[in-house]
């Protein structure tokens, strides 16, 4: 949790009282769904959205295709690209998914960025911030969360989002759900027909980029959000071990439409700079 924004927002009595109704009668698809659409609307007016159809359109369908093989294909799923340069996804109850364009930027191929998004599906697939609404002891707790998937914090709140690449004010996902996003996102991509060795490659190009670049570089809030990623090249690996190299085979690393998005982000003025660090 942050205490910063949960400051800010427990000076709302009213949205205090939802929040405890909320963590105590438990979240239904359709709350699920509004929660995501008021949160995506606030996110969509504060954070810079790129707006390039050749981009936005790769990533919807990829994320889609990803998407309509999971539990919760029935979702109206909505991919969206943050324009900054620092490496971060995140993903909204009821099917939001952001991705930053730092992602896009170092994605080498399809299986790369798909195993971003299946990982992000994944979070949304298991209900991984709903559940932690319905199991929300405290207060506090219920407020914190409330403020994460509502996006009643806004302004300050969602600046700091930018500052980090996406998360700040977004739930703190346990390493239980992150291995389980791993899990399921490394499912979601072959289930797809996707290659998921881009999940073990993407992962090992992070970490060296942190290794040579430091705590204060593009990848840190990556590292910030997702802890033990040298346990996670490990899981992959083993994941990978256990899918036939026949199967492997028969599943696509790369598109044309990947290179095209790739050929057209190259084009596109660059990010504007974000300080990753605080
Ligand atoms: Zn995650």
């Amino acid at each position: 949790m942050h205490t910063a924004p949960m400051r800010a927002i427990a000076r709302s009595a009213s949205l205090a009282a939802a929040c405890f109704a909320i963590a105590a009668c438990g979240v239904s698809q359709q709350q699920e769904i509004q929660m995501g659409q008021q949160e995506a609307a606030q996110v969509n007016a504060q954070l810079p959205l790129l707006q390039d159809p050749t981009v936005v359109g790769y990533v919807n369908s990829l994320g889609r295709r990803i998407a309509s093989h999971t539990s919760r294909a029935d979702l109206d799923w909505q991919f969206a690209v943050v324009n900054t340069d620092v490496v971060n996804a995140f993903a909204l109850p009821g099917g939001f998914i952001y991705v930053n364009r730092g992602v896009l930027e170092r994605a080498s191929n399809e299986s790369e960025l798909a195993s971003v998004l299946g990982h992000e599906i994944e979070h949304v697939v298991e209900r991984h911030s709903v559940k932690q609404m319905e199991q929300a002891q405290g207060a506090n707790v219920g407020v914190g969360l409330a403020c994460a998937l509502t996006g009643i914090c806004q302004n300050a709140a969602t600046q700091a989002a930018i500052q980090l690449g996406g998360t700040a004010v977004f739930a703190k996902f346990s390493r239980t759900d992150e291995q389980q996003a791993d899990e399921g996102g490394f499912r979601n991509m072959i289930n797809a027909g996707i290659n998921p060795t881009g999940m073990l490659t993407f992962f090992k190009k992070l970490l060296a980029e942190e290794q040579q670049s430091g705590s204060n570089s593009a990848v840190s809030s990556w590292f910030a959000d997702h802890p033990g990623t040298q346990d996670r090249i490990a899981d992959v690996q083993r994941m990978l071990s256990q899918v036939p190299a026949s199967e492997l085979r028969s599943l696509e690393t790369n598109s044309a439409a990947f290179n095209s998005m790739k050929a057209r982000l190259a084009q596109l003025p660059p990010a504007p700079r974000t300080s990753a660090g605080q």
